[in-house]
């Protein structure tokens, strides 16, 4: 069933009650409404209530291996009523439309929800910082659909490369375009890398002829990673074939390809854009107080700035990073710490106790490049295929967390 076709909120759901209200079923708001459902089960505690758009928790960290098809749509997008049968939290699926903080209710497109408490956890969305073109013609990696359409995407114009005759033609339809070497892109790349030689030989075209290019306004790949781990994903990343341009600002994107700050150009009939991410606009939108990039600055205690009963977390938070004078890194370790966090504090309200200060805990990154190896920024740096064996460890770890199963997720389907 689609949003559009289910039932509106019954017009209870919109008188003004203590309900806990968390908006997204992402990291951040699903660990939230899980912990508080299984803490706040006395006579006349809250209502949990979790509202996302989709009726699944999206496991965003393995999209980059969906879209190259080595697992599958199924196994990053987890059903959420399985994952709440042990929780006392009511789940609606709708589309948050607007928070009308004065008012303490939350418009969605099944009706008006009213909260006492409410946790905003709706993630980020992709920045595009106006550049013409770029909305328009790069695919995305934010979710299930945009994996699926990226696979899709990529099987279609190697299926269309067979069938062309130009030359030219057909290495533009062979060259896909990553914008943005952080995390996403660099993952991405090392996964499209490995399957599009196997798609081309299975249409008879030579393994060699696919050209994945990683488009990268600063000098290095993975800014955020110290320096000697910098040097050695992209040592790694070159030897998988994928071309590096580094220091090249993307200034315009077309239906063929890019044009660089430099006047370069750079054709690929796929564009896909990681390069930046904000706050969604419902944030700003809705009258919360919102930094450049749309996030939220919050308190120490997650809590939205003049709101004590509004809590911003994950993704769409500003936060200090506590190290000096930049902010958290947007990782899902993060957002599932503050969602606990924010249980926390919420419970020890409701059970007139003294909250504790929310402390960000960094634990380190961990990178895949391609199925077999990868780059880790831990309290000692990691490279190589033990990194991917950390990395399916974290995976399934986490899986097992939230669905209390251990669910093998096989890594090698193609
Ligand atoms: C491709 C990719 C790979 C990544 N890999 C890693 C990694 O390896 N390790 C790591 O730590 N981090 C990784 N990250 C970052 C990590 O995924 C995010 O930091 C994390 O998902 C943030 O969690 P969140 O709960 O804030 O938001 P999300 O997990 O994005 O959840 C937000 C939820 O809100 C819902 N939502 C949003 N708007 C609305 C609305 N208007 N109405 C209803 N529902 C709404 C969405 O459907 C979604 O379910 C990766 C990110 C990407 C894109």
């Amino acid at each position: 069933m689609t949003i559009a076709e289910l039932p509106p909120f019954a017009a209870t759901d919109a008188v003004p009650a203590n309900r806990i209200l968390i908006l997204g079923a992402g990291y951040a708001g699903l660990r939230c409404a899980r912990d508080l459902g299984r803490s706040l089960d006395a006579p006349g505690a809250p209502e949990v209530m979790l509202v996302d758009r989709h009726r699944y928790h999206q496991i965003i960290t393995e999209l980059p291996v969906a879209a190259a098809g080595r697992i599958g749509s199924d196994d990053v997008a987890l059903p959420l009523d399985q994952l709440l049968t042990r929780a006392r939290v009511r789940f609606e699926q709708a589309e948050v439309e607007h928070i009308d903080l004065r008012g303490k209710q939350v418009v969605t497109t099944r009706g008006a929800l009213s909260y006492g408490t409410l946790v905003v956890a709706v993630g980020s969305t992709t920045a595009f910082y106006g550049v013409p073109g770029l909305a328009e013609h790069a695919l995305t990696l934010k979710s299930v659909e945009d994996a699926e359409a990226i696979k899709a995407r990529v099987q279609e114009v190697v299926q269309q490369a067979a069938r062309q005759t130009d030359e030219g033609a057909r290495a533009a339809l062979l060259s896909v375009l990553i914008g943005g070497a952080g995390l996403t892109g660099v993952e991405l790349a090392g996964e499209l890398a490995e399957v599009l030689p196997r798609l081309a030989e299975r249409y008879h075209l030579p393994p060699t002829a696919p050209r994945v290019t990683l488009v990268e306004a600063s000098p290095v790949v993975l800014p955020s990673l110290r320096g000697r781990l910098r040097t050695q994903a992209a040592s790694i990343l070159t030897a998988l074939g994928i071309r590096l341009a580094l220091g090249s600002k993307v200034v315009l994107a077309d239906e063929s390809g890019v044009t660089l700050a430099s006047g370069d150009r750079l054709v690929g009939q796929t564009l896909v854009w990681t390069g930046g991410i904000m706050a969604p606009p419902l944030l700003a939108q809705s009258g919360l107080p919102t930094a450049r990039n749309g996030q939220a600055p919050v308190d120490d205690y997650l809590r939205l700035k003049g709101y004590p009963d509004v809590y911003v977390i994950g993704d769409a938070a500003r936060i200090p990073n506590g190290r000096g004078p930049g902010f958290l890194n947007p990782t899902a370790q993060v957002a599932i710490r503050q969602g606990e966090a924010a249980a926390q504090t919420i419970m020890a309200a409701w059970e007139g106790r003294q909250p504790r200060p929310y402390t960000p805990l960094n634990r380190g990154q961990v990178i895949s490049l391609g199925s077999g190896t990868g780059v880790a920024d831990l309290v000692v740096p990691l490279t190589g295929r033990k990194v991917m064996a950390l990395k399916a460890l974290i995976e399934e770890g986490y899986r097992f967390e939230i669905s209390g199963r251990m669910p093998f997720v096989d890594r090698h389907r193609t």
